[in-house]
């Protein structure tokens, strides 16, 4: 603590300090600045029926390369938010989707593009104010659109937020209850929300087989999906006894770095393209 290291143990904090939000700093004009010209892009990451016969759709993962390599969402999504610029990030992503629809929509029509919203708007009240902008292309593709949402969403909000679910819902968007099982997991708002689809959270998915409380939350997901009539995705699929496991039981959907991992557009649609022959 800083009483036990004195002056100097706090100056030292205080250096480190100075240190992390510099560099947070540098890292949020940059951010700012990639977005300006329109330097992230987006990866698909292939969505199989759970019998493997066809890719269903694809989840949209957010890059941003740089001269030193990919930095990953998990590492500036938390910066975004902090620092506000995270309505951009979004927007853009609902802008690039809408696009990837259109360019899909006429050869693979039955495809649903899945992309992630941050839970941050919806404590802000600017959900409405993200769609404004799409809300004509979200009528035009909304039925091969998905978003993929956290239980904190639910949980911290209110009739807005469902309204504007329903809206969404009304042009064919499926909701998507992201990182099933990580949160609070009370199942009575799965009854109070207008969800569609529940993904389990990869981090069961990776111990099922060898962990009994990860494989019952597993299963447990899976009847919740049968009795509730939602939607079933197994994400995080890593190997060929992980995917004949989930065969087994009611899950509709898999994906996973077995099946198929994130890749730009251009490689998606080679792939589509192999995929329908
Ligand atoms: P998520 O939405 O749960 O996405 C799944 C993550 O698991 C992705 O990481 C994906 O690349 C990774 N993954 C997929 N299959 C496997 C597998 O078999 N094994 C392992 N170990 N990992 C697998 P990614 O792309 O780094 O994204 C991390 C998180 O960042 C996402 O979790 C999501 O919460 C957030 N994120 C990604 N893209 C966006 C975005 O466009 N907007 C927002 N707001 N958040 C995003
Ligand atoms: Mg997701
Ligand atoms: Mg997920
Ligand atoms: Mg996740």
């Amino acid at each position: 603590s800083c009483k036990r290291s004195g002056r100097a143990g706090y100056r030292l904090y205080e250096e480190a300090m100075r240190v992390r939000l510099q560099s947070e700093k540098a890292l949020e004009k940059q951010l700012a600045e990639a977005l300006e010209r329109d330097e992230l892009t987006l990866y698909f990451q292939p969505v199989f029926d759970t019998r493997q016969t066809r890719i269903i759709g694809a989840e949209a993962l957010i890059r941003w390369p740089t001269e030193t390599g990919m930095i990953s969402p998990g590492q500036f999504i938390p910066l975004a938010e902090r620092c506000g610029l995270i309505a951009d990030v979004d927007a853009w992503v609902i802008r690039r989707v809408t696009d990837s629809c259109e360019r899909l929509a006429e050869h693979y029509p039955h495809l649903k593009l899945s992309f992630n919203l941050s839970a941050h708007h919806f404590n802000y009240d600017t959900f409405d104010q993200l769609l404004a902008p799409v809300q004509d292309r979200v009528r035009l593709w909304g039925a091969n659109m998905a978003v993929e949402l956290t239980e904190r969403v639910m949980f911290e909000n209110t009739d807005k937020v469902i309204s504007s679910l329903n809206e969404l819902r009304r042009h064919g968007v499926t909701i998507s209850l992201d990182d099933f099982g990580t949160g609070y997991s009370s199942l009575s708002y799965l009854t109070q929300f207008p969800v569609d689809k529940i993904k389990i959270d990869q981090s069961f998915i990776r111990d099922m087989l060898n962990n009994t409380t990860a494989m019952a939350v597993v299963q447990a997901a899976a009847e919740i999906g049968r009795t509730l009539k939602l939607a079933i995705n197994a994400e995080g699929i890593e190997t060929a006894e992980q995917l004949a496991f989930v065969q087994g039981l009611n899950i509709n959907e898999v994906q996973g770095f077995y099946l198929g991992r994130p890749m730009p557009m251009e490689d998606f649609m080679a792939l589509l393209e192999s995929d329908s022959d």
